[in-house]
């Protein structure tokens, strides 16, 4: 970090600012222009507020050098994780489907999901027994008979889990069943929650908060991987913004700008983004081409009857239809399914 101090700053202040740095263990690097004086700030500054240093008097700007998220970043990180699960891996050379319903409804609708996605070519299975409903009147998933049904779909097809949780007492449970625990764009910021699977030890999705910069994204991720858990894959679900023909804006720049940033794994999810299961194929081909590695694709045999993201669901021929376009673009751009 440096410190650029105002022109009119006083010899008294540069000191001043120089005993602080040193007084929360940095060191000082001085380095006296002919117009202005600038102060580097050397050593561990992460239990640092940095906020402290725009206040101090004669400091003009603040400049942040190092990025604040260390796990995350490629700083120290150079090379691209791999998250392994099962037989397959994100993060890899091959882009993976993760694929199901919003919510498991019964027994015959997860089994019929599972196998579907399976022989369209979906290798991990997506769905819900937590949800995480913006009307507390909503159907908010089966619970632990939903994880039940959750585990016997991935056990006969052989398919690795990814599944929500939403509170830390949950982690238990469902990191019993599931491969990779989900944490909702709800509860990007609730920091008890990553801490909690942050220990659990399982892969993580973070899916990014609906209004939350990519910046805080990573810094969510930081929590999980502070807990020497590496296993992070991030999401892109879409954020708000003043457009309402989508029921969010797919931010695909993150994609490339996640992908300079860190070294972790990037799943899109053009469902939640779009709202609308007409522009789920597009989008995913947008994704794909822009370097995602994956995909989280909402599925459900009969839209109509869905007991939640019926109008962004797919049927299952239309989600076949996905992934042959899906491939089409991934061999484009040297990837594959
Ligand atoms: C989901 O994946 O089912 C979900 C609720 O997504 P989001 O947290 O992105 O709304
Ligand atoms: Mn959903």
């Amino acid at each position: 970090m440096i410190l650029v101090m105002r022109r009119s700053a006083t010899p008294e202040q540069v000191q001043a600012a120089v005993d602080r740095i040193q007084a929360l263990g940095c060191q000082a690097h001085l380095s006296a222009g002919e117009e202005r004086t600038i102060i580097g700030v050397i050593g561990d500054r992460r239990q640092l507020d940095e906020g402290v240093f725009d206040l101090l008097e004669g400091v003009e700007q603040v400049v942040r050098i190092l990025k604040p998220y260390k796990l995350a970043g490629r700083d120290f990180h150079p090379l691209d994780t791999v998250v392994p699960l099962r037989e397959d891996a994100i993060g890899g050379h091959p882009v993976v489907i993760i694929a199901g319903p919003c919510v498991v409804e019964s027994r015959a609708q997860i089994l019929e999901t599972a196998w579907a996605v399976k022989e369209a070519g979906a290798s991990v299975l997506r769905g819900g027994a937590y949800k995480p409903r913006t009307s507390p009147y909503s159907f908010q998933g089966l619970g632990e008979e939903g994880l039940e049904l959750l585990a016997e779909a991935s056990a006969v097809t052989g398919m690795a889990l990814v599944t929500e949780v939403m509170a830390p007492e949950q982690v238990p449970l469902v990191s019993a069943c599931a491969d990779v625990l989900q944490v909702g764009t709800r509860n990007m910021q609730n920091y008890n929650l990553l801490h909690a699977v942050g220990e659990a030890g399982k892969p993580v999705l973070l899916k990014r908060g609906m209004m939350s910069t990519m910046e805080e994204l990573l810094m969510s991720a930081e929590y999980v991987l502070s807990h020497n858990n590496p296993h992070v894959i991030l999401c892109e679900r879409g954020i708000r913004t003043f457009e309402t023909y989508t029921r969010n804006t797919l931010d695909l720049s993150a994609i490339p700008v996640l992908k300079q940033l860190t070294h972790l794994p990037i799943v899109v999810d053009p469902s939640h983004a779009a709202g609308n299961w007409e522009w789920v194929t597009p989008l995913s081909m947008a994704a794909v081409a822009a370097g995602a590695d994956g995909l989280l694709i909402e599925v459900h045999p009969h839209p109509d009857q869905a007991l939640s993201d019926g109008p962004q669901s797919l049927r299952p021929d239309h989600f076949a239809q996905l992934v042959t376009r899906v491939r089409a673009v991934a061999q484009a751009v040297g990837r594959d399914l």
